[in-house]
């Protein structure tokens, strides 16, 4: 081999292994977005598990000790919420029309949206 047969060698074994490098780059990116897709899903179906256990727990129907406990915090913490809203609400100068639901001015006495009377 002369030299100029040399370099060309060597210049296409480097870009063999950078194109090797690269391509084992792009297959563990896939493979770790793969992780994180599974690991996503894992959460999703924990997170599904959990609103049955609390549906349930809310229908009185089942549920362990430790679940029910659970359950009965869930519970409290929607209630801190409701609390806290409401107080928000109240800074803020509104309140939630009783029938629609919708948010209106602390002052009006009538829904417009729905009409209701919401004194
Ligand atoms: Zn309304």
């Amino acid at each position: 081999m002369d030299f100029m047969e040399k370099l060309v060698s060597k210049v296409s074994e480097g870009t063999k292994v950078l194109s090797k490098k690269t391509d084992e780059l792009l297959e563990l990116t896939e493979l770790k977005m793969e992780i994180k897709h599974l690991e996503d899903e894992i959460e999703e179906a924990k997170l599904f598990i959990g609103e049955m256990v609390y549906r349930s727990y809310l229908g009185k129907e089942t549920g362990t000790a430790e679940m029910r406990e659970k359950c009965s915090e869930i519970e409290q913490m929607y209630y801190k919420i409701q609390q806290l809203t409401q107080e928000v609400n109240e800074i803020r100068g509104v309140r939630l029309c009783p029938h629609c639901n919708i948010e209106i001015r602390e002052y009006l006495n009538f829904c417009p949206s729905c009409g209701s009377k919401v004194v």
